[in-house]
Formats: C-alpha cells, sequence, structure tokens
C-alpha cells in the first residue's frame, strides 16, 4: 500500500519532535482510515463541512485540526471538535472562538496564521501587526495562543521558501521572548511546511508540518 510506504518515508525524513498533520481534504474515508490505522493520530482538514463528515466516519483517536480559512458563523458547529485551530486570521475570528468557547467552557488552542509574503491570496495577518493582534487577543480567556502558522507561495527558488520561513522562525521567537507579558500565550507550535517545502521548514525550525499530497500520491 502506497500510502504506508509514503508514510514512513516522511516520517524518516523528520526529526522526533516535529509533529505530522496529514492532511486529509478530498481524500475519502478509506483512505483517511489507512492513515489511522498506520498510527497518525493528528489530521488536518481545511474546511469545516469536510472535517464534520469525517468527525463522524473515522474510527480511532483521532486530534482534528482546522488548517483552513475559518468563516466566523461556522466556529460554533466545529469548536468542541478541534484540537488546534491553525488559521486564524482576525480579531473577530478570535472573538467568536471566545465566545463558542466559553459557552462550552473549553479553552481553544489556535494559532495566528502569519502572510509573511504579503500575497494577496492568502489569508493571514501581517506581520508587522503581530504585537497588536496579540495585545488584544490575549485578553480572550477561552483562547490559548499556541502558535504561529504560515504558507509559502508556490515557487520553484527553495532560497526564497527559506527566506519566508527564516522570517517566520524570528517572529515566534520574538513572541516567545514575550510570552511573560500575557496569560494564555506559549510559543509552543510552528506550523511550517507542506509536500514541497517541508523539509525547508524544518530545517529553518518548523516543529509542526502539514503534509497532504506526499501521503497520498
Ligand atoms: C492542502 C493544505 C496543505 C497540504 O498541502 P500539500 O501540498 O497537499 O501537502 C497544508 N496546509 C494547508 C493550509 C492546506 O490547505
Amino acid at each position: 500500500m502506497s500510502i504506508e510506504k509514503n508514510l514512513t518515508e516522511i516520517i524518516n525524513s523528520i526529526p522526533e519532535n516535529v509533529t505530522l498533520v496529514a492532511v486529509t481534504k478530498k481524500r475519502t474515508v478509506e483512505e483517511v482510515q489507512h492513515v489511522v490505522d498506520f498510527g497518525i493520530t493528528d489530521l488536518g482538514e481545511n474546511r469545516v463541512q469536510e472535517l464534520l463528515d469525517k468527525y463522524y466516519k473515522i474510527e480511532g483517536k483521532v486530534r482534528w485540526h482546522l488548517i483552513g480559512h475559518l468563516q466566523r458563523n461556522k466556529v460554533k458547529y466545529i469548536i468542541d471538535k478541534v484540537h488546534l485551530i491553525h488559521s486564524v486570521d482576525s480579531l473577530r475570528l478570535v472573538e467568536e472562538i471566545e465566545a463558542q468557547s466559553k459557552k462550552i467552557n473549553k479553552t481553544t488552542d489556535i494559532l495566528i496564521q502569519v502572510n509573511i509574503s504579503k500575497e494577496d491570496s492568502k489569508f493571514g495577518i501581517d506581520e508587522e501587526e503581530i504585537f497588536r493582534f496579540i495585545d488584544t487577543a490575549s485578553a480572550c480567556k477561552n483562547v490559548s495562543i499556541k502558535g504561529l502558522m504560515t504558507m509559502a507561495p508556490y515557487t520553484e527558488n527553495v532560497e526564497e521558501t527559506r527566506e519566508i520561513f527564516k522570517k517566520l522562525y524570528v517572529l515566534y521567537d520574538k513572541i516567545k521572548e514575550n510570552t511573560h507579558l500575557y496569560n494564555n500565550v506559549s510559543m509552543e507550535y510552528l506550523s511550517m511546511g507542506m509536500t514541497n517545502d517541508y523539509s525547508i521548514a524544518v530545517q529553518e525550525g518548523s516543529n509542526m508540518v502539514r503534509i497532504g499530497t506526499g501521503i497520498f500520491k
């Protein structure tokens, strides 16, 4: 089975401290079940509806990650089901996550998506805005800011990609030095790296990679 072979190769190529989030979007329940049966516990979906569909069908212990743009009106459907939301990109979204978390007495772990590359097509907040963002978001008691996430734009140029990851690492480190100023900020996860660029991301300090195509090819 190639899923098992691909997973073995990926796991062998990343250090032990790096969490592999298997991105299961557009994959069948059967394919996803293979991944879980292999022993992968962290699964990522970029759409709420797909996460919900699979949530009830996949058997085994799974930690669901929401990695795609999240609309505020959909937060309520996933709030009790997600382990980590990687794609928090506005204060209004943080406020909605806070409100829904409060209702069910949960503290929800989130990552802030940062738009390092400044591509118009990418979601995420600007690097320059990050401290102001954290200052405001840290007032939300039922939200815990656990780290940062970014997506590098697709390019053949490895050094361009590396620059993006380097910049996010610097930012992550800078915030880490200031976490004592806040009650609910801890820089534990740096989510960067997908199928085409995860090796570079890991070299630049990523400890959470989101891989889809590379598993199911
Ligand atoms: C699809 C997706 C991935 C995985 O991409 P691959 O190139 O298939 O590995 C990672 N992160 C996000 C946010 C995605 O939407």
